[in-house]
């Protein structure tokens, strides 16, 4: 055996090192498997491997899944979102659906807020669905139609969940990824959780009628939610979360109301 090929076998790994290798391989292997079947239980896969759009670590689906129509007209713009407010669709109970129905779901919400009420764009910013699905609504860069008036929509991002939680609860899929989207958003936007809102909260800060909106199911769990961290950072935007508005803000915000009033009670 000559020199160069003693060298060799010197460099050679051992064969724990092998071994570990070959493990590491396997649990890079098994990772990655383990991502797929998330992904396909949720719908989400292939396609949305390329197509989603993640926001924190929560795969958003993008307009283009649900087949979203144009705006009608380009909403204005929100350059800073300061807080949050959580809706419910009302109506009949919805049942979990797969992601073809879920997007139809979405698409005839468009429909309705374009067609109907004459809004720019669907009202919301985010949709979950009752699997934990998360759609991307009305762009976050443009002032959303959700909350009740122009003031209440200002800097406000809404997020609707699939449901009607008077009659039914929300699902525990659904609430886990909207816990992680409102973590998300607010991570992004240096939103406190105090400035996370029901629709009901908002409207009665705003002096606006009381709604059922987000039903008693989602409204206790956003109360658990609003607990569970910084205690009460200065509410910011210009209506108080709740309580009688302040009569000085109402009086001197504009009225125009156009694609911006109310969505659903
Ligand atoms: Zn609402």
């Amino acid at each position: 055996m000559g020199d160069r090929e003693r060298r060799r076998e010197k460099r050679r790994p051992p064969a724990v090192g092998r071994l570990l290798a070959l493990l590491f391989w396997l649990a890079v292997l098994g990772w990655a498997g383990w991502q797929l079947q998330l992904r396909r239980e949720r719908g989400e896969w292939p396609w949305t491997l390329w197509s989603s759009r993640g926001l924190g670590g929560v795969v958003v689906l993008p307009r283009s899944s649900w087949g979203a129509a144009a705006g009608r007209e380009t909403p204005p713009r929100m350059d800073r979102p300061r807080r949050i407010t959580l809706h419910h669709l009302g109506g009949r109970a919805v049942e979990e659906l797969d992601r073809v129905e879920a997007g139809r779901t979405i698409k005839a919400i468009q429909q309705d807020h374009v067609g109907r009420r004459g809004w720019d764009d669907i009202g919301y910013h985010y949709v979950v669905d009752r699997s934990g699905r998360v759609w991307e609504g009305r762009p976050i860069t443009r002032v959303g139609a959700h909350a009740g008036s122009a003031e209440a929509n200002e800097g406000n991002i809404g997020v609707l969940l699939l449901g009607n939680f008077d009659l039914q609860a929300p699902a525990p899929r659904q609430l886990e990824s909207a816990r992680r989207l409102l973590d998300a958003l607010r991570r992004k936007h240096g939103i406190a959780r105090s400035s996370v809102s029901s629709h009901d909260d908002v409207r009665r800060g705003c002096g606006l009628a009381p709604t059922s909106c987000p039903g008693k199911g989602l409204a206790e769990w956003l109360e658990r939610y609003r607990e569970g961290g910084e205690s009460s950072a200065m509410l910011e935007g210009p209506c108080p979360v709740s309580g009688a508005p302040d009569p000085r803000l109402v009086q001197s915000l504009p009225s125009k109301s156009r694609g911006l009033a109310e969505v659903r009670s």
